[in-house]
């Protein structure tokens, strides 16, 4: 693992308009938060973004926001990430081969808090729950658009993990216990795909944002004090585009821990 400030200098980052250009990329909880935010700069450095999430009146509202930007007509696709079956991912994967035949950034953005609670008390569904959407899922989603990543010329899946997913921390229960798995499998991904020079795998912690999942952790926090989704796309650009090839593996800080 490498410090961030030893692959790039993100104050200083600036990527080019034309970054994502004819580049297809999948974010998953697209529709609030970092997700959304990410979709629209992906979109604004000329990618086609698939937008996927639960909530279709949220994901319509950025599919009209992307196209009004007058950026690359995005697709939609509703999944609630919870409940999906292998139809649903069947499904996936036959309207991504049929209209693209590849895809070429994976950002598995998707996530949900769970309990703040010990864990002597916490609920088990809940549990698994969490560790659902927050872990299984992002490895069946992997899984099923390997083939598809691997037709792209130069390929890049990002995950997101956490601070609570590094060093574990009291009530962060369920939830921290997911993002330490998700380093993990980018790290067994990472080390799988390492021969292959089209496809990289890395792993990002946005830091304390500001966003609904911050506010249900910390509803006591001065919320303009966070730093807003929009604040900190700069890793989410670099890891999507070809300024990050050759980085594999790693496990990325988009900005200071402040605890
Ligand atoms: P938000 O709660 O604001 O957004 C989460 C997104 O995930 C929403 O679009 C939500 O959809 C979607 N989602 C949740 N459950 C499902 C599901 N079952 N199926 C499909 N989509 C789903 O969270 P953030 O934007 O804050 O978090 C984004 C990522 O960043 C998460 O992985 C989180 O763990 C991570 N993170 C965030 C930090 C922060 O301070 N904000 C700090 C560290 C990590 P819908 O809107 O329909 O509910």
């Amino acid at each position: 693992m490498k410090n961030t400030s030893e692959i790039i200098d993100f104050e200083k980052y600036m990527p080019a308009d034309d970054l994502l250009k004819g580049r297809v990329i999948l974010v998953t909880g697209a529709g609030d938060g970092i997700g959304r935010a990410a979709a629209m700069s992906y979109a604004r450095h000329g990618a086609t973004v698939v937008l996927l999430g639960r909530t279709m009146k949220k994901l319509e509202k950025l599919y009209d926001d992307i196209l009004a930007a007058g950026w690359p007509r995005p697709s939609i696709v509703q999944m609630d990430l919870a409940k999906a079956q292998g139809e649903h991912y069947q499904a996936l994967i036959d309207g991504l081969s049929e209209e693209f035949g590849r895809l070429d950034g994976l950002l598995h953005n998707a996530g949900i808090l769970g309990d703040m609670t010990p864990i002597e008390h916490y609920d088990i569904a809940t549990w698994q729950r969490v560790l659902h959407i927050n872990l299984t899922a992002v490895f069946v989603l992997t899984r099923s658009l390997m083939p598809l990543l691997k037709a792209s010329p130069d390929a890049s899946v990002v995950m997101v993990s956490s601070g609570v997913g590094r060093q574990g921390r009291a009530y962060w229960g369920a939830y921290a216990v997911s993002k330490f798995g998700i380093e993990g499998l980018t790290q067994v991904l990472a080390d799988e795909t390492e021969s292959r020079d089209n496809l990289r795998v890395n792993c990002l912690n946005p830091g304390a944002t500001r966003t609904q999942m911050r506010y249900m952790a910390r509803p006591g926090e001065d919320r303009d004090s966070l730093k807003r989704p929009e604040d900190i796309m700069g890793p989410y650009l670099f890891l999507m585009g070809p300024d990050s090839r050759g980085v594999h593996g790693q496990s990325i800080d988009c900005q200071p821990a402040r605890g």
